[in-house]
């Protein structure tokens, strides 16, 4: 295996481990610990004198593969991986950040990382400041003595706002802070925040990576010097991900590239579909020329993802009305999967947030966002059709 062959190679090719089997798909490694083999091992082991798996608490055959791959996909030098997107997040924060420090993040981020500001830091004395995401030179005026690092995502979850990496990564380094990049509905194979500055990237695996809503899963890779002490917190606090779902990830990773291209070729044909409906105030999708961050997602995305966000005319009562009449598409809250699915998120994912929080998010209350799935696109756009009609 050599780092010189393209994704989609790596994301198949990559194989850590092998028994004397000779299997061609890598075996699962269901094993809380490993044996030493005598007293000076046990002593070494425990010293980090070698580097080999101890307990899987630390690490583990199945994760490491899985680590491997992601660090191979986003250009990284290191990376451990979560139980969950939010351990990712959580997990990531919490060792970099001391009490009194302060994050600079944009406004529009996933439901639970906005509670995870808003309400948990707090606690720890950790302050936040939120700029708005078409609004970069906004951040230096926020900066103070205690900010530490500088989070975001992009597209944004729900409304598939798109933010200067470029950019970012530029005010991160003049200031010299840590800039942390959730690229869950990229995914690897769209985008790579570390080519425009990031440190740290962050992943929900539950998403696109497995893409079969099958299993949780999160990660964080970036450079070895901050991935070490996100990893000495995690191997202490626990959040580490399963075996299992490891090993289910590393091989949904195969098919990564190739998905993804059809989730986002159907999901610009729903887009161009919905931009012309009578029925609909506004569409958002990163490729339809008319969205507001086109040019920028054209630089540092190679296709717009599988989300697409759009408002009903009618508000509230409409939007009930259209999660009624769908038919085939399945009501549920997650997104990245092989089945199309819908969503409402001023009362699932962001029905945390106040009023004016979802707002300042951009988050109305007619708005719809779909996570286009792997089906035929002529029957995915039939049963929005059949039920913005309703
Ligand atoms: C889903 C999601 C998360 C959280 O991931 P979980 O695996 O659900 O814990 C974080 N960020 C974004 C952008 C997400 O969509």
């Amino acid at each position: 295996m050599s780092k010189e062959h393209r994704f989609e190679t790596n994301a198949i090719r990559t194989q850590l481990n092998r028994t004397e089997h000779l299997e061609h798909s890598v075996p699962m490694y269901l094993t809380s610990s490993f044996v030493f083999e005598d007293a000076e091992d046990m002593r070494a082991s425990f010293a980090e004198e070698k580097e080999r798996n101890i307990y899987s608490r630390y690490s583990n055959p199945n994760t490491n593969e899985f680590v491997e791959k992601v660090c191979q996909m986003e250009g990284a030098e290191a990376g451990f991986a979560f139980a969950s997107g939010m351990a990712a997040v959580f997990s990531t924060l919490a060792s970099l950040l001391d009490s009194g420090d302060h994050i600079v993040s944009a406004q529009s981020i996933f439901g639970s990382t906005h509670t995870l500001f808003n309400t948990f830091f707090p606690k720890w004395n950790i302050s936040h400041s939120y700029f708005k995401i078409d609004a970069l030179d906004e951040i230096a005026g926020m900066i103070t003595p205690n900010t530490k690092l500088i989070y975001a995502e992009t597209p944004t979850n729900p409304g598939v706002d798109v933010l200067d990496l470029e950019a970012l990564g530029r005010i991160a380094k003049q200031h010299n802070l840590i800039l942390v990049i959730d690229n869950c509905f990229a995914s690897p194979y769209l985008q790579q925040p570390i080519k425009f500055g990031a440190d740290l990237v962050i992943h929900s695996g539950t998403k696109l990576m497995d893409g079969q809503g099958r299993v949780l899963a999160g990660i964080t890779v970036g450079s070895a010097v901050l991935i070490e002490k996100v990893y000495r917190f995690s191997r202490i606090t626990g959040p580490a991900l399963s075996p299992f779902n490891a090993w289910v990830l590393s091989k949904s990773l195969e098919t990564l590239a190739i998905r993804v291209d059809r989730h986002c070729e159907n999901a610009l044909k729903l887009a161009e579909f919905l931009e012309g409906h009578p029925q609909v105030n506004w569409v958002k999708y990163p490729f339809l020329k008319s969205h507001p961050g086109y040019k920028i997602a054209k630089r540092q995305m190679k296709a717009g993802g599988c989300v697409v966000a759009f408002e009903i005319k009618g508000g509230l009562e409409a939007g009930r009305q259209f999660f009624d009449s769908i038919q085939l598409l399945s009501l549920s809250a997650n997104l990245g999967d092989s089945r199309s699915i819908v969503t409402h998120p001023a009362s699932t994912t962001h029905s945390k947030l106040s009023v004016d929080e979802r707002h300042a998010a951009g988050i109305t209350d007619g708005m719809v966002r779909v996570s286009v799935g792997l089906e035929h696109v002529t029957d995915i756009i039939a049963d929005i059709e059949q039920a913005l009609e309703k």
